[in-house]
């Protein structure tokens, strides 16, 4: 793959975007968010992270003739029985935000004890080289914690203020970019995607 290679975005989630640009820009990589393109949206109606990553994905590539990554994520929370799952980002219904949706998770862990606030975020990302790339690449990332009872911090994005990093004894949104992209899920997926890319 040539040093330069152009690369669309398919996500309109700023927060992503920023953390994507930098796990994947300092590689080589020229990356160009969908919104850039006024590509839209796709809905997401698959019924997992895989299938609305390759959605994401081949809408944008299908729109723009470039390579696309995508990336579909979430928050798994183990007593909701894995709940927000794939609706992290619709989880307070229509109009959500990351706002309402942390305060629907407060809402629903309200009185639950430590030991039962266990959760992991989730990510799958997808590399098509095309729109009808029958062999996209995919690859997974996993980050375990708990749902804090306060939010704390103001960095990252969705539920971080929320989201307990053991180890680390702070929020995820108290960590800098670079430790984050260290720890997180979508650091995990997209060092491994690289791995891959460097490899064909
Ligand atoms: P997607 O755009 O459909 O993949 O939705 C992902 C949603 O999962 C986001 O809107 C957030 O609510 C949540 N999420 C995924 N990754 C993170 C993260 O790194 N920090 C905080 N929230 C995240």
């Amino acid at each position: 793959m040539s040093s330069e290679q152009k690369l669309v975005l398919a996500s309109a989630n700023v927060g992503k975007i920023k953390e994507l640009q930098g796990l994947l820009g300092g590689l080589g990589f020229s990356i160009v968010p969908q919104t850039d393109l006024n590509i839209p949206d796709i809905e997401e109606t698959g019924l997992t992270f895989v299938e609305n990553a390759i959605l994401k994905a081949r809408n944008a590539a299908a729109l723009s003739n470039l390579p696309a990554i995508a990336d579909d994520s979430g928050l798994e929370v183990d007593y909701l029985q894995g709940a927000p799952g794939i609706y992290s980002a619709r989880f307070a219904g229509e109009g959500a935000t990351d706002a309402t949706n942390r305060e629907k998770l407060r809402d629903l862990l309200s009185g639950v004890p430590d030991d039962q606030r266990t959760a992991r975020y989730q990510t799958v990302i997808v590399y098509m080289a095309h729109a009808n790339d029958p062999t996209p690449i995919i690859c997974q990332g996993t980050w375990e914690g708990a749902i804090a009872w306060e939010e704390r911090g103001d960095g990252g994005f969705g539920y971080d203020s929320l989201f307990y990093v053991p180890g680390y004894d702070c929020h995820a949104a108290e960590l800098d970019n670079s430790t984050k992209n260290r720890l997180s899920h979508r650091g995990k997926a997209t060092a491994a995607l690289l791995l891959k890319l460097q490899s064909r």
